[in-house]
């Protein structure tokens, strides 16, 4: 069964029945679009709950004593649990 002898076929049904073939081919397209609708929601739901984790990691840390962003490449120092820059962690040491 080919695409272009289902074709030829419907085309010799009359109208009523040729409308009722195309609802039917619509229909079934706009349940198609649904749940492939559905699975993006359900991806970016997915997405939208790792985000605060890749939020945490790309934001600059900020010293807790001095409140001086701490930069990317510079290594947090931990004092006491308290996460702070090199210079304060130097001071409080
Ligand atoms: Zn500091």
């Amino acid at each position: 069964m080919t695409l272009k002898s289902i074709q030829t076929a419907a085309m010799q049904l009359p109208s009523q029945e040729r409308s009722q073939l195309a609802a039917a081919l619509l229909s079934s397209l706009e349940s198609d679009n649904a749940s492939e609708l559905e699975t993006m929601w359900v991806e970016e739901a997915e997405g939208a709950v790792l985000a605060p984790e890749a939020v945490v990691t790309t934001v600059l840390k900020v010293c807790e004593n001095c409140g001086q962003t701490i930069g990317k490449l510079e290594t947090p120092n931990v004092w006491k649990e308290h996460i702070v820059c090199a210079a304060c962690y130097k001071k409080l040491a």
